[in-house]
């Protein structure tokens, strides 16, 4: 049964997490303002499956049961599935202009489900098996998984197994006859505290000294041994200030966390790998792929609510019909729809695992995310170009509804007489928000780092781009090669 986004909300009030924020353990987090934004964004994914206008797209008929189940926890059992979901997170964005989380653990849990599939192959083990009953399991409670790979990777240049800290990736500390026990801590966990387990993967390649790295498991988040650090973001203060205008988006929010795994035990049947590194890189790749791919719907759909708030920034100065200011809000058009093509590209152009659930392309849903980690940063730029320096210095709501010193707010701070001060106010929080405030960080540093860094697409992009055909081409055309003969 899919759940409410209310519903959502009252199976967390059941979680007993452990979790920490500005230097004080939160007892009641799903009603801390500061976190509960993010909450509400990943209670949209819930919302929209419910929904009669979205529903197709946020719901899929299950593939281990049959039965109906959240597109944030289904496989793709198509290209088509591929593209619903490209189409979903631009909504998701279009509607929450944040990120709103769920999407980790959807490509964890399809990328896991293929590379499961092939290790038992390869190394006649059962894990494939226990992941369809766990995801079973996932899908019938319609919970909210979150996908946990990137370690905090101590110094940078070492293997896990050299490490001076051998905790500075999670391992194994013990196996048991009924289970494992974990150590470590996974850095900027998107989602975690919003989720009811997590689902660990290894975070790269490993060699045969990383094998007690090489594990995959879920883990409920308030499992003993688990602490969780709340991320900070930029302006999250303004959250515990009176009224709703300074933060510019109360709604939504997006969520970092930092996971402690103190001596965790996990039973047999979470386990889903354990020390089979030849399938760790599979695993990191699988995820990647699909999580770059998303970043073609979730960012695309955010940058459309960006253009959207320049728009109305540049009628409420009176400057939307100047040349410039139309060229540039097209030139903003271009760049989202840029990044939301790549997202469908990949998708279209999918394939089937052996497993039987579907992957994007490769290279596409490489240059999908390489272009997001620099067109966010031009759609900053040009929104904040528009909408002019004030974006940075309007005085507080605080101010604004001064008895005294409002009044001359509300007269100097006024742009199109026609429009009310205080419209033009939620716009311009709104935009400082998405560029430069509480929003920005999944918005510009997030489009950056978030999926793997530049450098990680470069590299695949270099393996997936069969320079040598290229070459080949080149040397035929240019007669170096035999010329082709178009009437043979
Ligand atoms: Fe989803 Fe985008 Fe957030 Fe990743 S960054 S979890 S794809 S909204
Ligand atoms: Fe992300």
């Amino acid at each position: 049964m899919l759940m409410t986004a209310e519903d959502y909300m009252d199976s967390l009030r059941q979680c007993r997490l452990n979790i920490y924020l500005l230097g004080e353990k939160v007892e009641n987090w799903v009603d801390h303002p500061i976190i509960r934004p993010s909450i509400n964004a990943m209670a949209m994914t819930y919302k929209l499956a419910r929904e009669p206008e979205s529903e197709a797209l946020a719901t899929a008929d299950s593939m281990v049961s049959g039965k109906k189940a959240n597109k944030f926890n289904s496989l793709f059992q198509s290209t088509g599935d591929l593209v619903t979901k490209v189409k979903l997170q631009r909504l998701m964005g279009q509607r929450t202009a944040c990120c709103f989380q769920r999407c980790v653990g959807m490509d964890a849990i399809n990328a896991v489900f293929s590379t499961t599939w092939e290790t038992d192959q390869q190394h006649n083990t059962e894990y494939h098996q226990r992941f369809r009953e766990w995801l079973k399991h996932v899908e019938e409670k319609d919970l909210c998984i979150s996908g946990a790979m990137t370690d905090v990777k101590g110094h940078r240049g070492l293997a896990p197994s050299q490490q001076a800290d051998p905790d500075m990736f999670v391992h194994i500390i013990e196996r048991r006859n009924d289970g494992i026990v974990v150590r470590g801590a996974k850095a900027h966990q998107t989602g975690a505290a919003n989720s009811h387990e997590m689902l660990i993967m290894p975070t790269l390649r490993m060699r045969e000294a990383d094998k007690d790295y090489a594990v995959c498991c879920a883990i409920p988040s308030d499992s003993d041994g688990i602490t969780m650090v709340y991320g900070r973001q930029s302006c999250d203060t303004r959250k515990l200030e009176d009224g709703d205008i300074d933060v510019g988006n109360y709604g939504f929010g997006g969520q970092e966390v930092l996971i402690i795994l103190d001596d965790v035990f996990v039973p047999w049947d979470r386990v889903f790998m354990c020390g089979e590194i030849d399938f760790s890189a599979v695993l990191v790749e699988r995820f990647a792929s699909y999580h770059r791919q998303s970043y073609g719907g979730c960012k695309a759909g955010i940058g459309d609510v960006l253009i959207g708030a320049t728009a109305s920034i540049a009628d409420y100065n009176g400057v939307r019909q100047a040349s410039h200011i139309r060229d540039k809000l097209s030139e903003m058009v271009h760049l989202v729809e840029t990044i939301h093509s790549c997202g469908l590209a990949c998708s279209y152009e999918g394939r089937q695992m052996m497993a039987g659930n579907y992957q994007p392309d490769t290279l596409l849903a490489n240059v999908c995310k390489l272009n997001v980690t620099r067109f966010p940063y031009e759609l900053c730029r040009l929104a904040e170009d528009i909408a002019g320096g004030l974006l940075v210095t309007t005085p507080s709501e605080k101010d604004f509804r001064h008895p005294v010193i409002g009044p001359y707010i509300d007269k100097y701070l006024k742009g199109d007489p026609e429009v009310p001060t205080e419209s033009r106010y939620r716009m311009l929080t709104l935009l400082h928000a998405m560029s430069t405030g509480l929003v920005a960080p999944s918005y510009r540093t997030e489009s950056m780092h978030g999926a793997g860094s530049p450098q990680a697409q470069k590299i695949m992009i270099e393996r997936e781009s069969d320079m040598e055909n290229k070459q080949k081409l080149a040397r035929t055309i240019a007669g170096i090669d035999k010329r082709e003969d178009v009437l043979a």
